[in-house]
């Protein structure tokens, strides 16, 4: 006799696709409005030189804060704006927070590191791209290096000649670019190879766990030893240990992101701890 009750699991799994489009459907009717709500707010995570251990920046993280729901988490909605294009509206909205905030930093006299933001594969594609950045920078008089631009993995083989060419522009207009989630595809050697990128973030899926230890330091610090020879710097996300930060510090590593240090933390927040005065 078969020992899965087949009737049973499509009802389970008819409920499931029903929540979860219910869910997608709800995402949809709120997102229009809020932008405008001011729903969307800016978290930070430090990064941490690990070199002298000093905090040198932060990325920008979204959180939605919604009045009925809560903090909703973005691998809920990203994927959601991601189908139906309003990505590119809430990747905007980030970047000029970010501006503001560093307009903010600077205005009262604090030191300021780069802070990241993330660049959605249909942001990344739009023609404007380049121009709608230098404006954004401009408005605000944020010069390029402050901004950088963090490009998951897999957006860069959608059309490699055209990433090429963005890639190279942004480089001309200053902003420095960042590879995240390196490892997650299924091309990154070829990424690596083709794109002049100046930073490559590895994928928290390759740190040390379990039983396979020995397997992931030795991909790791490959990777890392490669970058270093390319001449790319090299950042380690989800770092949560103090083991983890020290085999990377032995690979010397330049760069860690992860709650070992900080999860991604409101605005005041990371001011209190991070944003010195500057010193005269
Ligand atoms: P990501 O850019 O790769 O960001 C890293 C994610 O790992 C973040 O999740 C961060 O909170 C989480 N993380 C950091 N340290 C640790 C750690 O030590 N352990 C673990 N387990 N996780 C850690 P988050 O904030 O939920 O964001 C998820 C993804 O959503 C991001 O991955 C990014 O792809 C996307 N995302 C977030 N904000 C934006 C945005 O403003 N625009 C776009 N286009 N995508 C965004
Ligand atoms: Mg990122
Ligand atoms: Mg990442
Ligand atoms: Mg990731």
């Amino acid at each position: 006799k078969c020992r899965y009750n087949i009737k049973h699991f499509y009802e389970v799994y008819d409920d499931e696709e029903e929540k979860i489009q219910r869910r997608e459907m709800e995402i949809i009717h709120d997102m229009h409005t809020a932008i405008d709500k001011k729903q969307f707010t800016v978290f930070l995570q430090p990064k941490v030189n690990l070199y002298n251990e000093k905090a040198c920046g932060a990325e920008a993280l979204v959180r939605w804060i919604h009045p009925k729901k809560g903090m909703i988490p973005p691998n809920i909605f990203i994927p959601v704006f991601e189908k139906n294009g309003f990505i590119a509206d809430l990747d905007y909205y980030m970047w000029e927070q970010v501006c503001i905030l560093l307009r903010k930093w600077i205005d009262e006299g604090k030191k300021i590191n780069p802070v990241s933001v993330n660049v959605s594969r249909i942001s990344l594609y739009n023609p404007n791209l380049v121009h709608k950045l230098l404006k954004l920078i401009n408005k605000y008089g944020i010069a390029p290096q402050y901004l950088h631009l963090e490009i998951t993995e897999s957006a860069y083989m959608t059309n490699p000649s055209m990433m090429l060419m963005i890639i190279e522009d942004l480089h001309k207009a200053g902003f420095t670019i960042l590879m995240d989630d390196f490892g997650s595809g299924y091309s990154s050697l070829n990424a690596l190879k083709d794109f002049p990128i100046d930073m490559l973030k590895i994928d928290m899926n390759f740190l040390p766990r379990g039983s396979m230890v020995e397997r992931s330091r030795i991909i790791i610090s490959s990777v890392i030893h490669m970058a270093k020879r390319l001449g790319i710097k090299v950042i380690m996300e989800g770092v949560e240990t103090q083991e983890q930060r020290d085999f990377l510090r032995d690979l010397q590593c330049d760069y860690i992101q992860g709650y070992f240090y900080s999860k991604p933390i409101p605005v005041t927040e990371y001011e209190d701890k991070y944003i010195n005065l500057m010193d005269f």
